[in-house]
């Protein structure tokens, strides 16, 4: 399901200081994102995690708590309160800016009470070996809620709810425990043998129990709330076949669109084309190869740009792909470190931005700059996504055809005036691309919009002209 030209800003990082107070600052800011072209929110979990109010929210705790229980340690989450919550998704709305929720349906965390059950030991390199006999363990697998008090819900978490855990509080020992009678699901990633465990309380999804429960709290949020789409969390752990239901299950009973993405972390495209089969095309895919192509590309000088999209879902499968650069996993020091060099981000997002195929998502921390490890906002990565809104339609050209320089044209159409654009990137010296943007442009003069190069060009009679371009850089050519 594309979105004609819109854009996604991911709205946090791992390391904002947001002083429980980002739903009202997304609310102040939403008229300002709308001007510059932003269409769609990727907010981050709203409900409590097991660190109150400094959890990013993949702690999930309790899916029912958006900051209304003192649970945890605090009544607001990081982010704000519910009705803060509530009250910024109508301001969003109210500027015509879509919102998808994170949803974090893997495992749970922080549980009210331990239980004593019996488990087997597996391999943390292979999670289908078992090491040791079964043993009695005692685990964080109750959960009861009692800062809530069966408000809006009366269902409790126990172990037959989960598949396994990592922690023992009887020996304080750190390994994965995989209960009594349960076996791992089937439809998840096999890395490790299966990747259904990932971390906390791994839920279990062949439990009906659970299926009913998870059915139940998603149309509570959505008629609660007002979302108008997902981003699903950690989908390679969890079977494809009950994202697929739920999505389907809750379209049917909203009507509507609930426009969603899955987080499958791999740089192997053709898991990604699995998941999309077996989810049926439901569940659009973030274009995780994409994303370490353009890492690759900004770290090794010998990197050949002509590949760029070589491998990617932007390439294969362009309609159920959301593209990004970077986000609150790829920034220093957190888990999936691979962050794009500086010199490469804005030619990594005029990849994203200003072409034809894919649907963008521009990180917080890219465009606002991360202050915890001193990474500063991307000077002119908000024109970049103006030029987006004003000037990227019409007919494609490309010129993908030398190791260090590569570039694109857009004609431009009559729907939206100002539109046209020329790019080209570099990844060596100073160079220049002779490309085709149409004959209507001959005689026109145009200028970089990125600032880099200084001179204006003239487009040619035929609609060709020669667009210049320094060294390691990006320059967009727009009419004067
Ligand atoms: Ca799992």
């Amino acid at each position: 399901m594309k979105k004609i030209n819109g854009t996604i800003i991911q709205y946090f990082e791992w390391y904002m200081d947001c002083k429980q107070n980002l739903w009202n600052q997304i609310s102040e800011n939403a008229e300002k994102l709308a001007q510059i072209g932003i269409t769609a929110i990727w907010l981050p979990p709203a409900f409590k995690g097991m660190g109150g109010a400094y959890d990013v929210g993949y702690g999930a705790y309790d899916l029912y708590d958006l900051g209304e229980f003192d649970q945890k340690g605090t009544i607001k989450t990081k982010y704000g309160s519910k009705d803060e919550y509530l009250n910024c998704l109508q301001v969003l709305k109210q500027a015509g800016i879509e919102s998808y929720a994170d949803i974090v349906l893997d495992h749970k965390m922080g549980a009210d009470m331990l239980q004593t059950i019996p488990a087997t030991k597996v391999d943390w390199g292979n999670h289908n070996l078992e090491i040791a006999n079964q043993e009695t363990v005692r685990v964080g697998t109750k959960f009861k809620f009692p800062g809530r008090n069966r408000k809006y819900s009366d269902f409790e978490w126990n172990w037959t709810h989960f598949n396994g855990i990592d922690y023992n509080n009887n020996t304080e020992e750190h390994a994965i425990f995989k209960f009594k009678d349960k076996e791992w699901s089937s439809f998840v990633d096999e890395e490790y043998g299966n990747f259904d465990y990932l971390m906390g309380a791994d839920i279990d999804f062949e439990n009906p129990e659970v299926v009913e429960e998870c059915k139940r709290w998603g149309k509570w949020y959505v008629e609660l709330t007002d979302i108008t789409g997902f981003r699903l969390d950690a989908v390679k752990h969890i079977p494809a076949t009950f994202y697929r239901d739920w999505i389907q299950y809750l379209r049917r009973e909203t009507g509507k669109e609930l426009y969603t993405v899955g987080e499958y972390w791999t740089g192997d495209v053709n898991k990604l084309h699995n998941y999309i089969t077996t989810t049926q095309g439901e569940i659009s895919l973030f274009d995780v190869p994409l994303h370490y192509n353009f890492y690759s590309a900004s770290k090794d000088e010998n990197y050949d740009l002509a590949k760029i999209f070589e491998g990617t879902l932007i390439k294969e499968n362009s309609a159920m792909a959301v593209t990004f650069v970077d986000n609150h996993d790829t920034q220093p020091k957190q888990a999936l470190e691979s962050f794009v060099e500086p010199w490469f981000k804005l030619c990594a997002y005029s990849l994203i931005l200003l072409r034809k195929e894919g649907y963008p998502c521009v990180f917080y921390g890219d465009l606002y700059g991360i202050p915890y490890s001193g990474i500063e906002p991307i000077y002119k990565l908000e024109e970049l996504i103006r030029l987006r809104k004003e000037k990227a339609y019409g007919n494609q050209n490309d010129y993908f055809d030398n190791n260090n320089f590569i570039g694109w044209t857009r004609e431009g159409d009559e729907e939206h005036i100002k539109s046209g654009i020329a790019v080209v990137i570099s990844k060596a010296g100073d160079g220049e691309k002779r490309m085709y943007i149409g004959e209507k442009f001959a005689g026109f003069t145009f200028i970089d919009a990125m600032e880099n190069c200084e001179e204006e060009i003239t487009i040619e009679e035929n609609g060709w002209a020669n667009f210049r371009v320094k060294g390691k850089s990006v320059s967009v050519w727009v009419k004067k």
